[in-house]
């Protein structure tokens, strides 16, 4: 495990933290988002839906918004969406995120249902860096879809490719 998924809440430095590092992207895992990560390490992308109703929410958590019900599933999706926003962050950055400026940091509305909103980078082929895609080539409402990559030994994150139309 990165230094980040074991870090604690207390302020005291921490020597074996470098934001320099693969551990800056390394995703913060809880108890409701660890099959989250755990689909993802297989290459499935799932969103938590009700037991009860099917409704699928995001980011995950204990109970239904709708009928209250604490059961839940992981459904798989297609993977495909559309990009419903997007930010490109400009300086002054993280040691990390400098050095792959300028990048994209998006939201992406899944097909399956359009209020599960998941926020990634879309990168220019499979397995391209961070800031490999032009910011000029991203356009609201473009067609995407998910792959997954792997950053840090263990760490598995998707990402996203735009369809070509
Ligand atoms: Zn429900």
């Amino acid at each position: 495990m990165s230094p980040m998924v074991t870090g604690t809440t207390d302020n005291a430095p921490d020597q074996d933290f470098h934001p320099g590092e693969s551990a800056a992207t390394a995703p913060v895992e809880d108890e409701d988002g660890l099959p989250f990560w755990e689909f993802a390490a297989r290459g499935e992308l799932r969103v938590q839906s009700c037991a009860a109703c099917a409704l699928p929410r995001f980011p995950p958590r204990p109970c239904c918004p709708r009928c209250q019900c604490f059961a839940s599933e992981w459904r798989r999706v297609s993977g495909h969406g559309r990009l419903w926003s997007y930010v490109v962050p400009h300086p002054p950055l993280l040691p990390f995120y400098e050095q792959h400026a300028p990048y994209n940091v998006a939201l992406v509305e899944l097909a399956e249902d359009p209020r599960i909103r998941l926020v990634g980078n879309v990168v220019a082929a499979p397995g391209a860096g961070l800031g490999s895609l032009d910011p000029a080539r991203l356009s609201i409402g473009a067609p995407v879809r998910a792959a997954f990559t792997d950053p840090a030994e263990g760490v598995t994150v998707p990402y996203w490719l735009l369809e070509e139309a």
